[in-house]
C-alpha cells in the first residue's frame, strides 16, 4: 500500500486510541503509538512525523506542554489536538502554543480523516515550495547536482555521494534557515532509518572541507547545537 504519511498518535484512552489507529491505517497511514506525554515527546525527538494527533489530557505531560516543547525545538510538524473539554479554553491555548488544528471530543471520524489529509497535504506543499536548479554557484564553488560533482574554490573537482548531494540540496534550498535534524533524516535517509547525529556532523565537516576557505571558521555551513544545520550564502 502507498505510504501516505507517518503519524504520531498520542492518546491515553485505549478504545479511542485503537479506533483511531485502525481507521488511519485503513486509510494508508503509518501510525506510531504513544499512551502518555513522556512517550509522545520521546517519539518526536527520535522520529520524523508528517502529523501528530494529540489528546490534551494525558498522563505525565499534557498535550499543550508537548506542543509548546515541539515548537521550542523549531519543529514545524503539523499538530492536530483533540480536546475533551467543551469550554474552548484548551483549544485556544493549544492553538496559541502552536497547534495547527483541533477537534473537540466526541468528533466525527470522517471529519478527523479529512483534517488529517488536509494538514499533511498542506505541509508537503510547503516543503516542496523552493527548489534549486541543477547548477548552483556560491562563493567560488560550483555544484552540479545532475553530475553529482562540485568544482571547489581551490580549483578541485569533488565527486559527491548521493547522500551528500541530497543533504547539500536540502540545505541550499533552505538557505539562511535552520534545517532540523528530523527533517534531514526524513528527506535524506528516509523514514525510520536513523543514523546518529555524528553521521550528519561528518557530512557537514566534509562540506566545510570542500567548500570553505577556512574550514575552522565556516562561513557557509553551520551547526545549530541541538537543533540542526544551516547554510548561509
Ligand atoms: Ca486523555
Amino acid at each position: 500500500m502507498e505510504q501516505k504519511g507517518n503519524i504520531l498518535l498520542v492518546e491515553d484512552e485505549e478504545n479511542m486510541h485503537e479506533t483511531l489507529k485502525l481507521n488511519l491505517e485503513i486509510e494508508g497511514y503509518s501510525i506510531t503509538s504513544a499512551y502518555n506525554g513522556t512517550e509522545g515527546l520521546k517519539a518526536v525527538q527520535n522520529e520524523y512525523f508528517d502529523l501528530i494527533i494529540m489528546d490534551i489530557m494525558l498522563p505525565e505531560i499534557d498535550g499543550i506542554t508537548i506542543t509548546e516543547n515541539i515548537r521550542l525545538q523549531h519543529n514545524d510538524v503539523p499538530i492536530l489536538i483533540l480536546s475533551a473539554r467543551s469550554t474552548g479554553a484548551d483549544k485556544v491555548l493549544g492553538l496559541k502554543k502552536g497547534a495547527d488544528d483541533y477537534l473537540t471530543k466526541p468528533f466525527n471520524l470522517e471529519e478527523l480523516l479529512l483534517r488529517v489529509e488536509k494538514l499533511i497535504r498542506k505541509n508537503k506543499q510547503l516543503q516542496d515550495k523552493e527548489t534549486i536548479g541543477e547548477i548552483y554557484v556560491f562563493g567560488k564553488n560550483k555544484i552540479d547536482f545532475k553530475a553529482q560533482q562540485a568544482a571547489t574554490w581551490d580549483g578541485k573537482q569533488v565527486e559527491l555521494s548521493k547522500k551528500e548531494a541530497m543533504l547539500l540540496k536540502l540545505l541550499l534550498e533552505n538557505k539562511n534557515e535552520v534545517v532540523t535534524r528530523e527533517k534531514i533524516l526524513q528527506m535524506v535517509w528516509g523514514y525510520n532509518v536513523y543514523p546518529t547525529t555524528r553521521t550528519i556532523d561528518n557530512f557537514i565537516l566534509n562540506f566545510r572541507k570542500y567548500f570553505e576557505e577556512d574550514s575552522r571558521n565556516p562561513k557557509h555551513f553551520h551547526s545549530v547545537r541541538g537543533v540542526g544545520y544551516k547554510y548561509v550564502e
